[in-house]
């Protein structure tokens, strides 16, 4: 029987089953590491092939070189699948370059930066022992892969969205800007294979399952890899199909708390109604949890109502700026008024949220980033993350900065915190960067949020002490740069 091995490597802790928020989670604020999804779905399929399969996370489990090797020694993989992200590319094709040379497996990558990239960004890369890249979604692409590559069987080029290695030289493209569309028929994520206790809920340490529930967004925002990545038809589960899936987490790993993952999980109202109306009839109402994330347009007062009804407890919105002129440029299809109601609903409706921010885009003078944290301060979000513009290949934001020459010396290597762009057409990136270190600490350390906080979790001293971690850390990395 073939082996397939599907991993992250060793080494600081990356979101590399996301396609437009790959970033290194010890560097943001109160987040942890979501469930390995890409390789959970890839093992299920290739399980239903009859591959034997062993999947690894070895950054988030903790553990070293000395543990891959092992495997590599004893399992023996024919075909290996490694999650890369374009701030850790250099670094994991070095890895991949090792264990080609000393093991020979037929090697896939996979990571946004495959998606149709352009042949400059390509040059720029060792590819020299990559067999394969895939760029789309994984789950519609491995298993034609393995056929083609393991067993000799199928078209390669019917595989949609991997570059695959020319025996001339270079790589061909298959088709790209096209999606599976059945996704009720997909097979579960293989959580017997994933160590689901390392995926944990930040504020009470409880595992948590990532359950994806929709693909694509039709929305324009010129920094998001999604649109182009998983079109911008929105593809969606059956609610059923989802209760499923949480069914099976409950009853046969016992995981009580979901991540809804969905590019903007309340844009369809009507489906969020029956999901939640399927959560609250079935068994599991009353035992699970969950978190979903949202844009302020569309959204109504109704469905968040609903959500925490159902067990939502904390929804996450991309406000991303507190200027209208800003959210224009980055084409969000938002206004201020819709974040700063959004945020009222929330209020009102007794859910905790989230913002995210994003700053340092190119037209923004300080005088846009201090609306932003005017809007932060009015909104009073639970929690916040503010996020530096970051260039992806394939974005309009990439071409903007490109034209206006505020790209540093290579796009990759670089993360949101960390971002590759020079700074703003008016303000450098140290500035950037200080602006964001003022608006945290000026959200998180001030006296009434610190002590709204220590009452919500009065009778939960776990949550307080995770807060407590999570602030900590927040000021030790802020205070670092
Ligand atoms: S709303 Fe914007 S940021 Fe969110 S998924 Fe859609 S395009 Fe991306």
């Amino acid at each position: 029987m073939n082996k397939v091995l599907l991993f992250y490597p060793p080494g600081l802790m990356f979101q590399r089953g996301e396609d437009r928020c790959q970033q290194n989670i010890d560097e943001g604020s109160a987040q942890s590491m979501r469930a390995c999804n890409d390789l959970g779905y890839a093992a299920a399929i290739l399980l239903e092939k009859g591959y034997e399969v062993k999947l690894r996370d070895y950054q988030t489990e903790k553990v070293g070189m000395d543990e891959l090797h092992a495997d590599f020694s004893k399992f023996k993989p024919d075909l290996i699948m490694m999650s890369i992200t374009n701030t850790t590319i250099f670094d994991d094709l070095k890895l991949i370059n090792e264990l080609k040379e000393k093991y020979d497996p037929v090697v896939v990558l996979k990571g946004a930066l495959f998606y149709d990239p352009e042949q400059a960004m390509l040059d720029m890369l060792d590819l020299s022992h990559v067999d394969y890249m895939i760029g789309g979604e994984t789950d519609f692409a491995i298993g034609g892969i393995a056929d083609y590559a393991l067993k000799g069987e199928g078209r390669i080029d019917d595989v949609l969205s991997i570059l695959y290695k020319n025996p001339q030289g270079g790589f061909n493209f298959t088709k790209f800007h096209e999606w599976g569309q059945d996704l009720d028929n997909m097979p579960f994520p293989a959580r017997e294979l994933m160590k689901n206790e390392l995926y944990t809920r930040p504020d009470t340490d409880e595992p948590m399952a990532t359950i994806q529930t929709a693909r694509g967004c039709p929305s324009n925002c010129v920094f998001c890899l999604t649109p182009e990545i998983s079109g911008k038809c929105v593809r969606f589960r059956s609610p059923e199909n989802v209760l499923a899936e949480m069914t099976e987490c409950y009853n046969v790993h016992g995981i009580r708390n979901f991540f809804f993952k969905a590019d903007t999980f309340t844009i369809n109202a009507e489906w969020v109604k029956k999901m939640c109306t399927l959560i609250i009839e079935s068994p599991l109402y009353g035992k699970i949890e969950f978190t979903a994330n949202s844009r302020v347009r569309p959204l109504k007062k109704e469905t968040l109502e609903l959500m925490k009804k159902a067990g939502c407890f904390l929804v996450a919105f991309g406000f991303e700026s507190g200027s209208d002129e800003i959210l224009r440029q980055m084409k969000k299809g938002t206004t201020v008024a819709e974040n700063l109601q959004a945020a009222r609903w929330c209020h009102e409706v007794g859910l905790k949220f989230w913002g995210f921010f994003v700053i340092g885009f190119p037209w923004e003078k300080k005088s846009h980033i201090l609306e932003t944290k005017k809007l932060i301060m009015k909104a009073d979000p639970d929690f916040i993350e503010i996020t530096v513009a970051l260039p992806f290949y394939g974005t309009p934001l990439y071409e903007t900065c490109k034209e206006n020459d505020l790209l540093a010396e290579s796009p990759l290597g670089s993360d949101f915190f960390h971002s590759s762009m020079k700074g703003t057409m008016y303000l450098s990136l140290d500035e950037v960067m200080k602006l964001r270190k003022n608006i945290l600490l000026s959200f998180y350390l001030r006296p009434k949020y610190i002590l709204k906080k220590m009452g919500q979790c009065v009778n939960q001293p776990k949550v307080f002490l995770n807060y407590v971690k999570y602030g900590i850390k927040l000021v030790v990395n802020l205070m670092k740069r």
